[in-house]
């Protein structure tokens, strides 16, 4: 499975991007594939050969609109102790996420960096049982419970705590006009939210492995139509963001996902099926007496659900976020 990962890289490659831009045109012209034919420009040559790679071959294109510092010659790059490295740009890049087991390519803009890495497919696996995942869009937690065993899991406390904490902080600056500093704030608040966001997600693949389970998730429409949801700006909490990571490091380890309806997850009892009460995060079924966290309730209730089928479902997608 390949999969392109997009960070920060926080540098200026403006003056490489100008001449990449150059080379790029070279190529669009003379269909050449040789760094010599491009040398007076100065670019690294793993780079020029990168750019003539992408535009030589193209007779379509006109001219290069914008232009990425493409490196996919291995030798171009490394990787080694949880940093990935372009040697001849000074780039280094820490890596958070899982081990690979090849890098492809890095791709440079102005702001990010494109790492495109693939890693071995793992065969699936046949659940023993189902782990249903309940992901508050508001309470900032994933739930996670197994009715096999009864169990269930509370991820990602501090979510709401963090968020909290820096709109607060956020609020007071920009009364002062601190503008600069509220921007990063936000970068900073984006950056532990995504954190966690990964924390969260290794945990519920960790736990569904553990037990040989299945993950069965909520069927949530609205964060794919919503931009809010989808925004790669977004700083505080996204569901949607968590079922991407699900989604990439279930597959990674074999484990299967669907979907369930997500209508009356929260009101249904998940011991006896009828409609309980809801009080904020309270649960109470006056059919069975069952009192408890309606998350925890939710998350049952999406476990023993039957999955349906998403037509339109994609799992190659995915961007890091
Ligand atoms: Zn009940």
């Amino acid at each position: 499975m390949i999969q392109t990962f997009k960070l920060k890289h926080g540098k200026d490659f403006s003056t490489q991007l100008r001449k990449a831009h150059q080379v790029g045109n070279v190529a669009l012209k003379t269909h050449t594939l040789s760094t010599a034919d491009v040398k007076q420009f100065g670019l690294p040559s793993y780079i020029a050969q990168g750019v003539l790679r992408k535009y030589s071959r193209n007779k379509k294109l006109k001219q290069v609109r914008s232009v990425k510092l493409t490196i996919n010659n291995p030798a171009g790059f490394r990787f080694e102790s949880g940093v990935v490295s372009v040697k001849c740009l000074s780039l280094a890049l820490p890596w958070y996420y899982r081990n690979f087991e090849t890098l492809n390519q890095i791709e440079l803009d102005s702001q990010y960096a494109y790492v495109s890495v693939s890693f071995p497919d793992k065969p699936q696996i046949v659940p023993q049982s189902w782990i249903g995942v309940d992901r508050n869009t508001t309470g900032h937690v994933a739930v996670a419970a197994n009715p096999s065993n009864g169990k269930a899991w509370v991820f990602g406390v501090r979510i709401p705590h963090v968020h909290q904490k820096y709109l607060a902080l956020r609020r007071e600056l920009q009364k002062k006009g601190h503008y600069k500093v509220v921007k990063k704030i936000k970068n900073r608040e984006s950056r532990i939210v995504r954190d966690l966001t990964h924390k969260i997600s290794r945990s519920i693949v960790e736990l569904a492995k553990s037990q040989n389970a299945g993950i069965k998730l909520e069927w949530l429409k609205g964060i794919r139509q919503s931009s809010r949801w989808r925004s790669s700006k977004l700083h505080s909490w996204s569901p949607y963001r968590l079922e991407q990571q699900l989604l990439y490091k279930s597959k990674m380890e074999g484990i299967p996902i669907t979907y369930v309806e997500a209508r009356n997850t929260s009101k249904d009892c998940s011991r006896c099926g009828c409609v309980g009460i809801r009080t904020g995060n309270l649960f109470e079924c006056q059919n069975c007496r069952r009192v408890g966290n309606a998350h925890v309730n939710g998350a049952f209730n999406i476990a023993q659900r039957r999955s349906i089928s998403i037509p339109t479902f994609k799992t190659q997608r995915w961007r890091a976020p």
